[in-house]
């Protein structure tokens, strides 16, 4: 018998979210074809948090070996090339690239490698004017990087390219303080160039615990990293020697050579025939959806920064999975968004779980912050001044643990395995209960006072 559609499913973007929702509904024995106008791995794996830490790693050489120095190592002027680790995590990105192709291939899901819009009610059109229809629809389209509408906005670059570079700037301007604004602050201050972070407000890193962002600019700046703060900023020249002037707000101009938009990211989701099918976008054109990923429409979804609901990987991910096992596995499954744990992969990283101390004030009234604010054995030695901060909040008598905040060396991995604990609403005692292991970062989580 004929069936009704070419496919059951067709997912639009092979990122994080949509790979993972195509390959679990193809392995529940649906047919699934995925449409990818860039390439298959979407921002994480092409042009975001795989690339990212693979620089965040190739910077942070630049400070272990300086300090390998205090533990007996000489070595001759060591010598760094941008080409070769810029070559290197490109060759990495093409790699996985090229495994994610595998990955749809070996479960069976028709890759067109091509943008797709929707055109009717089940019907999709690629850009090659192909035609197809499917029963079921998902938007994956992810977010792309806000630029903004300033005079000389295209001399800059954003995430997208900065991991293309052809020489290393001296001289950065930074516009945002968020995720990727401090993240490849460290990357660039690590690589010897002179940073500035322009931001429009005098917080950095919204949503992070203030202790937190606080040390990481006080080390920001110790490090040398400059901030100007209130700067938004208003437009861009190119001068006669190839550098660029940056003017903004409440601050004097900067001549640079390189400046990068960190300004937050918006949901990818203008051209795909959204509103002509009758998807309902918000105030951000984000997509609506309900807690099983479903839009206004019946039988269109969307997962991942499309929908603006938590703008993480591995987020989207689980919202892809839940999809396919609603949709496809017989088992109506919803992400639960309680406690995700977060990092970011600045020098030193930052790491945090559940409640900052003023939202869990605001939320619950008195509660019990924990502190342990301490030099790592590795800084002591190497004569680094450089502290390390854990900041633990407990709700009520019992102490249930409703955040857990650390910068420091390996905050992010800590914090993955700590955030098991969190989730699983253990309290101070249980903390306090286990053993210390001696001598590490982490033994502070259980000899917090
Ligand atoms: P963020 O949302 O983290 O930060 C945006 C920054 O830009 C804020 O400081 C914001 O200021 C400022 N800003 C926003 N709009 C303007 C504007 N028009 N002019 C000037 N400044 C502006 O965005 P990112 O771009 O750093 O990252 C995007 C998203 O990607 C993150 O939210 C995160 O979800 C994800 N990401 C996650 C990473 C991780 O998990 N480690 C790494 C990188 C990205 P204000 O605070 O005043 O609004």
């Amino acid at each position: 018998m004929a069936q009704e559609y070419d496919f059951d499913l067709f997912t639009i973007g092979a990122g994080s979210g949509g790979v993972r929702a195509s390959r679990v509904s193809a392995s529940h024995g649906a047919r699934v074809a995925i449409a990818e106008e860039h390439r298959v791995g979407g921002t994480c794996v092409i042009r975001g948090c795989v690339p990212k830490k693979m620089l965040v790693y190739g910077a942070q050489f630049a400070e272990d070996l300086e300090d390998a120095q205090a533990f007996g190592w000489t070595m001759d002027k060591p010598e760094f090339s941008w080409i070769k680790l810029r070559d290197n995590v490109l060759a990495e990105v093409d790699r996985l690239n090229e495994a994610y192709k595998t990955t749809l291939d070996s479960h069976g899901v028709t890759l067109f490698n091509e943008r797709a819009e929707i055109t009717g009610p089940h019907e999709i059109t690629l850009a090659s004017g192909k035609i197809v229809t499917a029963g079921k629809i998902l938007i994956a389209t992810g977010a792309t990087p806000h630029v903004p509408d300033i005079p000389g906005c295209e001399l800059g670059i954003t995430s997208n390219e900065v991991f293309h570079l052809d020489n290393l700037p001296k001289r950065v301007l930074i516009a945002g303080g968020g995720y990727i604004a401090n993240e490849f602050a460290g990357i660039f201050n690590e690589f010897d160039a002179k940073v500035t972070i322009v931001n429009r407000s005098d917080q950095l890193l919204r949503g992070y615990d203030q202790t937190l962002r606080d040390r990481l600019l006080q080390i920001s700046m110790t490090k040398g990293i400059d901030f100007r703060f209130h700067a938004e900023p208003t437009g861009i020249e190119k001068l006669d020697d190839g550098n660029m002037r940056v003017s903004m707000k409440n601050h004097d101009p900067l001549d640079v050579d390189l400046v990068l938009f960190a300004t937050g990211r918006v949901p990818h989701t203008r051209g795909l025939g959204l509103q002509k099918a009758g998807v309902e976008l918000g105030d951000k054109c984000e997509i609506k959806v309900d807690r099983f990923s479903k839009t206004s429409v019946d039988h269109i979804y969307a997962v991942g920064d499309c929908t603006d609901r938590v703008q993480l990987t591995p987020v989207a991910i689980r919202e892809g999975q839940a999809f396919a096992d609603s949709v496809f596995g017989g088992k109506q499954t919803s992400v639960n968004y309680d406690y995700i744990p977060s990092a970011v992969f600045s020098h030193p990283p930052l790491a945090s779980v559940g409640m900052t101390e003023g939202e869990a004030k605001n939320k619950l009234g008195t509660v019990k912050v924990y502190l342990s604010d301490f030099r790592p054995m590795k800084n002591v030695m190497a004569g680094r001044n450089e502290r390390s901060l854990y900041k633990m909040i407990c709700d009520g008598d019992e102490g249930r643990i409703v955040g857990l905040h650390m910068i420091g060396p390996e905050s992010p991995e800590i914090m993955q395995a700590a955030a098991i604990a969190v989730k699983a609403g253990l309290t101070k005692n249980d903390f306090d209960a286990t053993v210390a292991l001696h001598p590490t970062m982490s033994e502070e989580l259980v000899l917090m006072k």
